[in-house]
């Protein structure tokens, strides 16, 4: 089949995959499943335990990287990390962990670590901002060195989740002194169960529409590709299978077939299991199927 030129042979896709057995086992499994991409914890994500990595493990991951080639890697941050918590003490020690985050991503030369913004607890979307921007440029400016870009992704604004609205995003890179340091991860459930329709051609072209306008998709390095089992504007997020959710086939036929996108790596954060089968080969196969089939537009 001809594909229409401009459009690359390949889709790159992968998926959050399991560290369980070693970090590197994780790229070992995205190459398996001929993933060009693929995102990571660094540690156990629901803990404020740290984690120091081994020269051992580092080596194993670099080795792994090269013998498949797979370059496209983020890490996403440990869930109780909140930098603008009403509590100063959880603000503290957020700051603390998203450093260490930082520091094994830098160890390991992965380039985007995703954060969850923050939730303000009732205090307010101004001083929630102002508080994650100001946490962000004193761990930034703790570790000048470190080559990871800090993604901020964004929520489906539950309770008061900051980050459900790409305005909300904005003000927050405003505030980040170092821009080259900070960016975007789109989460296609998180958009939509915040508001954003993105389930036709039409609506879909709306919505990045209005990403680029408000932030620039030059700020948006990932995106996490998974369906929505509740409606648009629920503010509830649940991740469905592709295709089986109320987003739905057509958004991401146009997502995939978006030629702005083509370099932005897309990751399944859907459902591990179906009928106690891994899913992912099944939603990978159909993301590439949606663009064998597709038109670049
Ligand atoms: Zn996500």
């Amino acid at each position: 089949m001809k594909k229409p030129s401009g459009k690359p042979a390949e889709l790159l896709l992968g998926a959050h995959l399991s560290i369980a057995g070693g970090l590197h086992r994780a790229i070992e499994e995205a190459a398996s499943m001929d993933c060009g991409a693929l995102q990571i914890f660094t540690k156990n994500a629901s803990t404020w335990r740290e984690k120091t990595l081994t020269e051992k493990e580092i080596r194993a991951f670099s080795e792994m990287r090269e013998k498949t080639g797979i370059r496209h890697i983020a890490a996403h941050t440990a869930y109780l990390i909140n930098l603008a918590s009403a509590d100063p003490v959880v603000r503290q020690k957020s700051r603390q962990a998203l450093k260490q985050e930082l520091i094994r991503c830098g160890r390991l030369e992965i380039p985007w670590l995703v954060l969850h913004p923050g939730s303000h607890m009732g205090d307010g979307e101004t001083v929630g901002i102002g508080r994650i921007a100001e946490a962000v440029n004193e761990i930034f400016a703790q570790l000048p060195q470190n080559p990871t870009r800090l993604l901020l992704e964004t929520t489906a604004g539950q309770g008061t989740a900051l980050g459900k609205s790409f305005d909300q995003l904005a003000q927050i890179i405003e505030k980040i002194s170092d821009k080259s340091r900070i960016g975007t991860c789109l989460d296609t459930c998180h958009v939509f169960a915040a508001g954003y329709d993105i389930s036709g051609s039409n609506s879909y072209g709306r919505t990045m529409q209005d990403f680029d306008r408000i932030i620039g998709l030059e700020k948006l390095f990932l995106i996490h590709v998974n369906d929505a089992k509740k409606p648009c504007g629920s503010r509830v997020d649940r991740h469905a299978h592709i295709g089986e959710g109320m987003i739905g086939i057509s958004g991401f036929s146009a997502l995939v077939n978006d030629s702005r996108l083509s370099a932005v790596a897309k990751i399944l954060e859907t459902p591990k299991k179906r009928n106690g089968q891994n899913a992912d080969p099944e939603n990978l196969a159909l993301l590439r199927e949606l663009y064998l089939s597709g038109t670049a537009g």
